[in-house]
């Protein structure tokens, strides 16, 4: 479980994530349903923006990891 940031992608209380980005669409997440749209990207939902972000972030960590151990 990653930390949430406060107003970041992750705050489910961020305007960021509200109604007001909604597109309309459903997210493109193969089976989900929920309504697409977030402040970060307009084709996934809240919670599998969420996912997405938390694992391009953690992608970068490990780089980070690895290229400071060198
Ligand atoms: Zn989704």
């Amino acid at each position: 479980m990653s930390k949430i940031i406060k107003d970041g992608y992750n705050d489910k209380e961020c305007e960021g994530n509200s109604q007001k980005y909604h597109t309309g669409e459903k997210c493109i997440e193969l089976g989900c349903n929920n309504p697409a749209g977030t402040a970060w990207s307009p084709y996934w939902c809240m919670d599998c923006n969420i996912k997405r972000m938390d694992k391009i972030s953690k992608q970068f960590e490990d780089m980070v990891e690895k290229f400071n151990s060198k």
